[in-house]
């Protein structure tokens, strides 16, 4: 059976880990800084305006929340697929010919919401920012090529939970597009293909209990170390690592923004939260 290496426990994907286990020495919160939650959409647009044009170096993060305009649910979300369907754990994809099958049903049965996705305006304004030299790159949870799509090159999109606009092969990474893994499905009577090489075919998306990707996690740590404004965009930080990074970002001295529709556990340290609408927020802007 294919394997991936083995990666440390901290690096695998748990859900809700607790950021104060996360980060391990998390007692007190001795950083508490002015928090300031605009009531009105301009107040927050111009306040952002300002540590926007302060900053040299702006890490935006990004979660669900961002591409909900774009027509891709929040799975997570009261009501979202994974409350009424289990999502397939790691272990289960691997250990069973029938589980990859019906992982590969569940996958062609999304390409309704991710197939004719575009950016939104939250892709948009950070990709303005990226073409503007502001934004050296884009770390994000979403798993929907957007980033990307909007004009930010794939290189320079840290992608946390991997990308399900492809699929690769478990044991040699060997590249393979949907279409093709979508005939091969068809015409064998609904089996998932494996790989010329034996290895199991799977979207290139981090399952639970799938070890992180170490390269797109530690590129992300030194881009969190290095910015000076850290925005979370649409994450509800509470996936680990997610969580960790506002907290780490805020420490090194950076600034904190948050913008998100819902309250997170890191508002009380944010410089700004914007608790409105991504899109509406982030149209301001948008340069082209
Ligand atoms: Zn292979």
């Amino acid at each position: 059976m294919p394997r991936v290496g083995v990666r440390p426990a901290a690096y695998r994907f748990c859900r809700r880990m607790p950021f104060t286990f996360a980060e391990g020495t998390l007692i007190s919160r001795p950083m508490i800084s002015r928090t300031t939650t605009p009531s009105d959409l301009s107040a927050s647009v111009a306040r952002l305006r300002d540590l926007v044009a302060e900053a040299a170096s702006i890490l935006p993060f990004t979660g669900a929340g961002i591409s909900t305009e774009c027509g891709i649910p929040d799975f997570r979300s009261p009501g979202g697929l994974w409350t009424k369907t289990q999502p397939i754990p790691f272990d289960a994809f691997m250990a069973s010919a029938r589980t990859r099958a019906e992982s590969w049903r569940r996958r062609f049965a999304m390409q309704a919401h991710f197939g004719d996705a575009r950016p939104g305006r939250g892709h948009r304004a950070l990709a303005s920012l990226y073409r503007a030299g502001k934004v050296p790159a884009v770390v994000t949870q979403n798993i929907d090529n957007l980033h990307q799509m909007s004009g930010i090159a794939a290189a320079d999109v840290v992608e946390l939970h991997g990308n399900t606009t492809y699929a690769t092969c478990l044991a040699c990474e060997r590249r393979y597009e949907l279409d093709w893994v979508k005939a091969r499905f068809e015409e064998s009577g609904e089996q998932a293909p494996e790989c010329a090489c034996g290895g199991y075919i799977k979207s290139a998306t981090v399952s639970f209990g799938q070890a992180m990707p170490v390269a797109a996690m530690a590129r992300a740590e030194e881009l969190v170390d290095r910015c000076d404004l850290f925005v979370a965009i649409g994450s509800s930080l509470v996936v680990w690592p997610a969580a960790g990074f506002p907290l780490r970002a805020k420490k090194r001295g950076a600034r904190l923004v948050i913008v998100n529709r819902e309250a997170t556990d890191f508002d009380e340290i944010a410089d700004l939260v914007i608790r409105q609408d991504i899109g509406d927020a982030l149209a301001p802007f948008i340069a082209d």
